[in-house]
């Protein structure tokens, strides 16, 4: 497969040309916490409020059969981008947090009893640690965690001491927020199987990289979000096996959702409705089907063959610079991002200092705060690609960081006084 070419494509991404801070040009190194997206998909999404917009699965008129195929169309694209067997199996969510939370709530509550085992690990982002302490707190069940490698990898040699016959749940993320880590999540559904125990993957960080199929992963459940693929804000999907979602009583209770509703009680429509309640995001869950058009006219694989080119050249570049030290593992283990501290300054001062020269990034525990805990920090900062990133962006990064830990590193002189004191 060709080469992506990043500058072939900015075109598409208009606010990647914009200038901040006066006429510094915007370099975006933030997309793991929300991507941009291109014309593509801005552009289906105001034609849906434009020629095509109405409630969906309600109305006997034209403007509703619209919205209600287009949505329709949307749920068979996330199916095949996912190599899902059935579109119903492909559920619309606002994003991964409800995804986990769905699945924790409805699957966990009617599964997981006292004394049961939820399998975590310290590498997860909080929203997928928090719904399953939620469910430990309402059932009795018994958290435990996957530990972490001295380069922030899954130590699968430990894994037999922690998933044990009492596993019903393991949940993982494919890649690390923080980390990057990408994780073996075939090889984790497998074990997970032995033992009778489901396995629900957070997506969040994959999807929108690496090309990803639930029918060859094996998984039961998967989550992600349309705003870090390139689709809009507010849609994600909740992906789960016929049987399992088929068996699972309704989370959230309320219009669409329903076969019968009497003063007495209700009937739960079939799937992918019984999870839909309420009017769904309608438009962004069309833009999001729009997205994945756009991601697979590009292809996932050159997609992550682009972001591993980058993530090579960043950790190159970043581990030159005296004083900064990068989280995770090296780059033939890790997606398109690079988390990293240096000795001075503190986190949120280097990403504000960065953002002075026009260089956007994350600063803070990014919601995983248990790793940064285990790692002794308190922050860090990230620099995340997509496949607008350029080889040009990480050389500015680097030209940024280099200066600013230049600012705070002591003079020769400064340091030799030191020296003599000690
Ligand atoms: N999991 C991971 C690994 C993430 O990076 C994120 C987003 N930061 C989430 C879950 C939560 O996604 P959302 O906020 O879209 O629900």
């Amino acid at each position: 497969t060709a080469q992506l070419l990043p500058e072939s494509l900015r075109s598409d991404f208009p606010i990647l040309a914009e200038h901040v801070h006066g006429d510094q040009p915007l370099v975006f190194l933030d997309s793991a916490a929300s991507s941009q997206r291109p014309l593509q998909v801005m552009n289906v999404v105001r034609d849906v409020y434009v020629r095509g917009y109405a409630n969906v699965h309600r109305g006997i008129h034209v403007m509703s059969e619209r919205a209600t195929d287009s949505y329709e169309e949307a749920r068979r694209k996330l199916q095949k981008f996912l190599g899902a067997k059935f579109d119903h199996e492909v559920i619309f969510t606002p994003g991964t947090t409800a995804s986990i939370n769905t699945v924790a709530r409805s699957w966990g509550n009617a599964n997981v009893g006292a004394g049961d085992e939820i399998l975590l690990n310290p590498m997860e982002h909080h929203s997928n640690l928090v719904p399953w302490f939620q469910l430990a707190e309402r059932t009795g069940a018994v958290v435990k965690h996957i530990p972490l490698t001295d380069d922030g990898r899954l130590d699968l040699s430990q894994l037999d001491s922690v998933l044990t016959e009492r596993t019903k749940v393991l949940a993982v993320t494919h890649v690390s927020n923080t980390l990057g880590t990408v994780n073996p999540v075939a090889e984790l559904a497998r074990r997970a199987h032995a033992v009778g125990a489901v396995i629900v993957v957070d997506a969040a960080q994959s999807a929108p990289h690496l090309a990803t199929n639930v029918v060859e992963l094996d998984v039961d459940f998967l989550a992600l979000s349309g705003h870090k693929m390139c689709g809009p804000s507010g849609v994600g999907i909740l992906y789960g096996k016929e049987s399992l979602l088929e068996a699972m009583p309704p989370f959230l209770g309320g219009g669409s959702m329903i076969g019968q509703v009497t003063l007495d009680g209700f009937t739960s429509a079939g799937l992918p409705a019984k999870f839909e309640a309420g009017t769904p995001p309608i438009a962004q869950a069309i833009g999001l089907g729009a997205a994945v058009d756009y991601l697979q006219s590009i292809g996932l694989e050159r997609i992550a063959q682009h972001e591993h080119v980058l993530v090579e050249y960043a950790y190159e570049k970043l581990s030159a610079i005296e004083g900064l030290t990068i989280l995770g593992p090296a780059p033939e283990h890790r997606a398109g991002l690079v988390s990293f501290v240096l000795t001075q300054p503190h986190a949120h001062d280097i990403a504000q200092l960065l953002d002075q020269r026009g260089i956007a990034v994350r600063a803070g525990h990014h919601c995983t705060q248990p790793l940064h805990d285990s790692l002794g920090i308190t922050a860090s900062t990230r620099a995340s690609f997509y496949l607008y990133s350029t080889l040009a962006e990480v050389d500015a990064l680097a030209a940024g960081l280099s200066e600013i830990a230049g600012m705070f590193r002591p003079t020769g002189r400064r340091r030799r006084r030191r020296k003599v004191e000690e």
